[in-house]
């Protein structure tokens, strides 16, 4: 009987195979209470586990093969900081002694108290998290049991499988990487999972989220994953399998045709040319940054230094962190963002205040530089020192006034005259600009042009702030409108303060990297795009498909100030037929 499953699919593409199901078997785990002569020997146990834990990361780590995705290595390389970190390392020892229990219960109990702070977070990403120290927590109690933890000895003959797992480890996909799985099915995870990054960056068809997935799939049978719907078939007749099969081929035609775009430029049909750059959010999107032709990094966001890490990042790091990204795009121009912190991305409790009813009006992004000058000048002098390497650009993140620009011009000369006294070299005529991402500083955007390198749309932020809209809130996701008459008239007005005052105007929120869009921004005027790498060459076949003069008077309408949302979501539509 044909079985449709839905789940999230994180991973694009369909794919058709057997399934392989893998069992993690279950620990049962039971308090044993101590005599006091055997606490030694169990801290010693415990002890002994976790260096085992270690080894065999280690040793897995090495056995990365060099083309493995970069996320691999840096997922298993953060579970051994895991293991090193006192929350893993100390405390169930602790435990083990005040409670005189076995350590598998002082594992168990130190879990549970994680998990209760991680459930308390509304961050998703956060969150997420909190699987890798269930993986963690797992091999080391795997070890205690005396079991081996790796499906090691199951990798054998699974090229073209579907693998259907509760859920998959970073060490796990070392082992599965380079055995052509056809496709992944997991019961947990979300976007953000282990196995939906490297899934997409393998290029492999996913869907997570599927609970009793290894209940509901049998070993052996045919299924279909659509990674693109985030749909399971199962039990189906040839007719489906086919139309499936054809649906494979187009899709992996299409990719192969937007794949061999990676060298050809963004211009459109009428010969203009537009630059079309990558974001960059973690150093481990450089895999995908490399791969994907990008003109340059339109944005780079750095929170990744100071947040979701033990300690926040020192010059030192900072510099080797944007200096890899800079030497990896080999002369194009990088663009680093200064720290976005504030809100719910705080780390230090100072700032956090009697955190406020609105944190997304708080004190974030330049705002929060602002407030801890010298937290800030470590970053512009990082930054400033790498633009001696290779083309940077600096951008401001949510600037709103013009006093809060000369304030950061202040800290900025700070640090430039702080590196000539100390003779470090640096660009000194590093372009400087900033994200237009509230509306104050969209109808502001002339006076800013006035005074600034370059400006770039936050989209993200300026839908949320021009609608009213918490951008991570579920229950007003369906007033998110990139396409509100009030929405594009801000754009608007940035991209002709930007032609007015001579300076590049480039957009670098998710809306610059959907395909719905391309062609009225393109009509608008946008002539730098900013996407996340895996948008880029979507958003390049469009443009190369488009004509641009053809299409300035529909856009005129579009942005007449009587017309009505649904009219423009119609226009809109009518233009991208
Ligand atoms: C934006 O607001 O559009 C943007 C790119 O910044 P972030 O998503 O990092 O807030
Ligand atoms: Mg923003």
């Amino acid at each position: 009987m044909a079985l449709m499953i839905s789940g999230l699919g994180v991973s694009r593409g369909v794919a058709i195979g057997a399934v392989h199901v893998m069992q993690r078997s279950a620990l049962e785990i039971y308090e044993r209470h101590l005599k006091a002569t055997e606490v030694d020997a169990e801290v010693q146990r415990f002890q002994s586990a976790v260096i085992m834990a270690s080894q065999q990361l280690l040793d897995i780590q090495d056995s990365v093969p060099a083309d493995a995705p970069k996320d691999i290595i840096s997922f298993i390389g953060s579970h051994l900081l895991m293991l090193d970190d006192s929350m893993l390392s100390q405390v169930p020892i602790d435990l083990i002694r005040e409670r005189q229990c076995n350590a598998e219960w002082a594992l168990k109990i130190q879990r549970d108290q994680i998990a209760s702070v991680f459930e308390e977070m509304e961050d998703e990403y956060l969150r997420t998290r909190q699987n890798d120290i269930d993986h963690v927590i797992y091999l080391i109690q795997k070890i205690l049991f005396d079991q081996q933890y790796l499906v090691s000895e199951e990798v054998q003959t699974l090229a073209g499988s579907i693998i259907v797992a509760d859920d998959l480890t970073p060490a796990d996909t070392v082992l599965l990487q380079n055995q052509n799985i056809a496709g992944f099915i997991t019961e947990l995870g979300g976007p953000l999972s282990h196995t939906a990054i490297i899934a997409r960056s393998l290029g492999i068809p996913a869907v997570v989220g599927v609970p009793d997935a290894r209940l509901l799939l049998k070993n052996n049978e045919t299924v279909i994953v659509d990674g693109s719907e985030g749909m399971i078939l199962a039990g189906v007749d040839q007719d489906t399998i086919t139309n499936y099969q054809r649906k494979q081929k187009s899709l992996e035609q299409a990719k192969r045709k937007l794949h061999s775009l990676r060298k050809v430029a963004a211009k459109t049909q009428d010969n203009v040319l537009i630059n079309l750059q990558a974001n960059v959010e973690l150093l481990d999107d450089t895999r995908a940054l490399a791969n994907c032709g990008a003109d340059g990094v339109g944005l780079y966001r750095t929170e990744f230094l100071y947040i979701d890490r033990t300690e926040p990042a020192n010059e030192a790091e900072q510099y080797e962190a944007y200096v890899k990204v800079i030497r990896l795009m080999k002369g194009r121009p990088v663009t680093i963002r200064t720290l976005d912190l504030g809100a719910e991305k705080e780390f230090d409790p100072k700032y956090q205040g009697p955190l406020a009813q609105n944190p997304a009006l708080g004190l974030r992004g330049l705002r929060r530089s602002l407030r801890d000058t010298e937290l800030f000048k470590l970053q512009l002098r990082a930054i400033l020192r790498a633009s001696s390497i290779g083309p940077t650009k600096l951008m401001f993140p949510m600037l709103t006034s013009e006093d809060e620009l000369q304030s950061a011009l202040v800290v900025l000369n700070q640090a430039k005259s702080e590196l000539i006294k100390e003779d470090q070299a640096f660009d000194d005529t590093i372009a400087i600009g900033a994200m237009i991402e509230v509306p104050a500083s969209a109808l502001a955007a002339n006076q800013f042009a006035k005074n600034l390198d370059f400006l770039s749309i936050g989209t993200n932020d300026l839908i949320q702030y021009t609608l009213a809209i918490d951008r991570i809130d579920e229950a007003v996701n369906y007033l998110y409108d990139p396409l509100h008459p009030a929405v594009l008239q801000l754009i608007h007005l940035t991209l002709k303060a930007g032609q007015r005052a001579g300076i590049p105007v480039s957009m670098c929120g998710e809306m610059a990297g959907d395909i719905r869009y391309t062609k009225l921004l393109l009509g608008m005027g946008l002539r730098e795009f900013s996407t996340h790498p895996a948008s880029l060459l979507e958003v390049k076949s469009v443009i190369n498909a488009t004509d641009v003069s053809a299409l300035e008077k529909r856009c005129k309408d579009i942005l007449n100030k009587h017309i009505s949302s649904a009219k423009i979501h119609h226009l809109v539509d009518q233009l991208n037929l």
